[in-house]
C-alpha cells in the first residue's frame, strides 16, 4: 500500500529548492551585514515555554500547537515549536549570555508547526527565517530591523510589499486602552465570534486582529491604540517614523494590528502583500520588551521579525519562474575506452567543482543526447574509439549549437578555462 505524507506538511522539489537557496542565501548574507548571528535551537520544546511566551488566549497556544508526552509519564509535556522566538529567548536566558554582553544580535531559520488549516500559503509545518535583538530597548534598533527588511525584500526585487506599523504601548498606558476597548467591545460583543466573545475579558485586544468579518465590522470604530500612547511610547514610536521617513522606507500605520503575541510592546509591524490571498502576511514582528524576564531572565528587551518562506518563494516564483539549472557538462561516452576515460576524466573536473554527469551503462549517443538535454546540460563533450584515435575530443555548447574539437591532451585545462560550469 502507498504510504502518503501528512496533510499539511509538504515536500519542496527540486524545482522549487532554487527559490528556497536564494531566499535563504539573501537572508544569511543581509542578517550578516545588519551583524546579526545565527543561533540554531531545538526543534521541540516543553509545553509551558510557549504558553508562557506566546500567551494561553492566544489562538496559537488555544488550538494549533502539537503538543504531546513523553513516553516518562512524568516528563512534561512537549511541543513542536510553533514559532522562533520563544525558543531564542529560553536560549538566551538558560545560558546566561547576557552575563557577558546582554545586547544579542541573533537570526534563526527552519521549519515551524501550527496545526491550521492547510491552504494557499498556510501549512502545519512551514518555514521561517527570523531575527531578534536583545537587550536594546532604543527605537534605532526597531528601525534597523525595518530597514533589514525592507533591503531584503529590495534585493530579492520584491518591491510590490508594503509595510504597516503600530504601537501597542507599554505598561503605563496599555492598561487605560485595554479598559477603554473592553468597555468598547462589550457594548459590541453581539456581532462577535464565539471566540472573540469568549476571550474579550481575558484578553480584548485579540478581537483586533480576528480575521472573521463580523468582527472586522463590530470593531471597525473601536477606540484608536496609537492615539492613547504615554508620552515616552508616543516618542519611541515617533522616532522610529522618523528614521523610516529619513532612509525612503514607505510605511502606513494601522492602529488595529496587534499581533499574535501576549508580550508584544511598542512597535509593531507587517509586510503584507495583496499577491498572496488571504495569507497576506509576508513579514511580522515587534518589540517584546517583558518577555525575557517572563522566562526567567532579567528584564532585558527586545525585539525581532520572522518571516514565512512559503509566502515568500510563492511571490518569488511568481516573479519570474526560475529556469532549474542542470550540469555544466554531460559526457557522452561510446564503447568500453570512451567510458574508461570519460570516468576519471569526471571525477577530476567535479574536484576542480564543475558539476558533471554521465552516464554507467552503455547508450547510443543519441538517447545521451537526449538525456543531456532533458538535463539542461550546459555544453556536452563526446567521446568514442575515434575521438580517442585522433586525439581529438567533440565539444557542443548546448545553446547555441556550436561543436569544437579539443585535444586530448588538454582536455582539462581546456575545460576548465572555457568555464564550461
Ligand atoms: P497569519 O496572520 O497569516 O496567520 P501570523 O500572525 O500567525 O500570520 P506570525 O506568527 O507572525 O504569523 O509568523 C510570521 C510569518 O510566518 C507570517 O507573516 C507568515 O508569513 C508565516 N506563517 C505563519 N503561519 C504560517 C503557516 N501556517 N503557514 C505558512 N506560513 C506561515
Ligand atoms: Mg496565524
Amino acid at each position: 500500500m502507498k504510504i502518503t505524507g501528512i496533510k499539511g506538511f509538504s515536500d519542496v522539489f527540486p524545482e522549487e529548492v532554487e527559490s528556497w537557496q536564494l531566499a535563504e542565501a539573501e537572508a544569511r548574507r543581509i542578517l550578516s551585514v545588519y551583524n546579526f548571528a545565527e543561533i540554531r535551537i531545538p526543534i521541540l520544546e516543553k509545553t509551558e515555554l510557549f504558553s508562557r511566551s506566546i500567551g494561553e488566549t492566544t489562538d496559537i497556544v488555544e488550538k494549533e500547537m502539537y503538543t504531546f508526552g513523553d513516553r516518562d509519564d512524568n516528563d512534561a509535556l512537549l511541543t513542536l515549536r510553533p514559532e522562533g522566538t520563544a525558543g531564542v529567548v529560553r536560549a538566551y536566558v538558560e545560558s546566561e549570555m547576557y552575563k557577558f554582553e546582554p545586547v544579542r544580535k541573533l537570526y534563526y531559520m527552519g521549519p515551524m508547526f501550527r496545526r491550521e488549516r492547510p491552504q494557499k500559503g498556510r501549512l502545519r509545518q512551514f518555514h521561517q527565517i527570523g531575527a531578534e535583538a536583545l537587550g536594546r530597548g532604543d527605537p534605532f534598533i526597531d528601525a534597523e530591523i525595518l530597514l533589514l527588511l525592507h533591503d531584503y525584500l529590495e534585493a530579492l526585487q520584491l518591491t510590490e510589499p508594503s509595510l504597516q506599523l503600530n504601537s501597542l504601548g507599554c505598561a503605563d498606558c496599555r492598561p487605560a486602552y485595554r479598559a477603554r476597548l473592553l468597555e468598547f467591545l462589550r457594548q459590541r460583543a453581539a456581532g462577535l465570534c464565539d471566540n472573540c466573545r469568549r476571550r474579550i475579558e481575558r484578553n480584548p485586544l485579540r478581537a483586533l486582529d480576528c480575521k472573521e468579518p463580523g468582527c472586522i465590522a463590530a470593531t471597525a470604530d473601536a477606540p484608536s491604540i496609537i492615539d492613547g500612547l504615554c508620552a515616552a511610547c508616543r516618542e519611541h514610536f515617533d522616532v522610529v517614523q522618523r528614521l523610516l521617513r529619513e532612509t525612503g522606507v514607505a510605511y502606513s500605520l494601522n492602529p488595529r494590528m496587534v499581533r499574535g503575541l501576549d508580550y508584544y510592546c511598542r512597535t509593531t509591524f507587517e509586510w503584507t502583500s495583496t499577491r498572496l490571498g488571504s495569507q497576506s502576511a509576508v513579514a511580522a514582528g515587534g518589540r517584546y520588551d517583558g518577555l525575557v524576564e517572563a522566562l526567567g531572565g532579567p528584564a532585558i528587551p527586545g525585539v525581532g521579525f520572522a518571516l514565512g518562506v512559503e509566502r515568500l518563494v510563492l511571490l518569488l516564483r511568481a516573479l519570474e519562474p526560475r529556469e532549474a539549472t542542470g550540469p555544466g557538462l554531460f559526457i557522452a561516452w561510446v564503447g568500453v575506452n570512451g567510458r574508461d576515460w570519460a570516468f576519471p576524466l569526471a571525477h577530476r573536473l567535479r574536484q576542480k567543482g564543475l558539476s558533471v554527469e554521465l552516464e554507467g551503462e552503455a547508450r547510443s549517443l543519441k538517447s545521451q543526447m537526449r538525456r543531456a538535454d532533458k538535463l539542461k546540460a550546459r555544453s556536452v563533450l563526446m567521446v568514442g574509439d575515434d575521438e580517442l584515435q585522433k586525439g581529438k575530443v567533440i565539444l557542443r555548447n548546448m545553446a547555441n549549437k556550436q561543436q569544437e574539437e579539443i585535444s586530448l591532451a588538454n582536455v582539462e585545462t581546456a575545460l576548465l578555462a572555457k568555464k564550461v560550469d
